[in-house]
């Protein structure tokens, strides 16, 4: 039975580990497609343009507002930042899993535009290991860090909006609990309406 993918939504403060659990994720598994964003801020260091994000000008980022390509955007730590719509909707209509890697409040907004999707919510074990781990990684400046804390506080508030949660104090265990979510996902009777008629055939 040909099917659409999963829109798959995860959030989780800065340092959380998101984009390490999403890309060993995606190496283990052929069918997950991670979507790229656009942003407004600047490329860290190995940062690749396509790859990580499509950088972008405000004035190309408000060209992609108004030109109604983005799902969704927000202002976040002073850079806009945005999903686009057209990778997305093609890579689930060809049966793809899509991955968001998006901030709280651009999931919520998916969410209630497309209520299929399967919203993962991704906590650090501690957030004194939060902080060692933005320090840790020497890509912010101190100002940055200390907003990105603080900012991190306020969206774990959020965390009890999303369907799932899961703890990243192992990568490889996050990666398994999100393959067992999407395996789950994938057998919901709502998602295999069809199931019963071909008993018949
Ligand atoms: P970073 O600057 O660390 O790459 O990303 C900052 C935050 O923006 C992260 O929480 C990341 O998940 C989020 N983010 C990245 N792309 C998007 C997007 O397209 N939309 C929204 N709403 N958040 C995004």
């Amino acid at each position: 039975m040909s099917r659409e993918g999963l829109l798959v939504v995860v959030s989780g403060p800065s340092g959380a580990g998101k984009g390490t659990v999403i890309n060993l994720l995606k190496q283990k598994d052929d069918n997950v497609k991670l979507s790229v964003s656009a942003t407004t801020r600047q490329p860290r260091i190995g940062e690749i343009e396509g790859v990580n994000y499509f950088f972008k000008t405000h004035d190309q980022f408000n060209d992609m507002i108004k030109g109604n390509q983005l799902v969704e955007w927000v202002k976040y730590c002073d850079n806009f930042y945005g999903t686009p719509k057209k990778y997305i909707q093609d890579t689930v209509e060809k049966g793809y899993d899509c991955i968001l890697e998006i901030e709280v409040e651009g999931a919520l907004n998916i969410k209630e535009n497309y209520p299929d999707c399967v919203s993962i919510f991704i906590l650090p074990p501690s957030f004194k290991e939060l902080k060692r781990r933005i320090e840790g990684r020497g890509t912010e400046q101190s100002d940055v860090i200390c907003k990105r804390l603080e900012k991190a506080r306020k969206e774990i508030e959020f965390a009890d909006r999303y369907d799932y949660v899961i703890v990243n104090d192992s990568v490889e265990n996050a990666v398994v609990g999100i393959s067992n979510i999407l395996a789950a996902e994938k057998l919901k009777f709502t998602r295999n309406k069809g199931i019963l008629k071909t008993l018949e055939s």
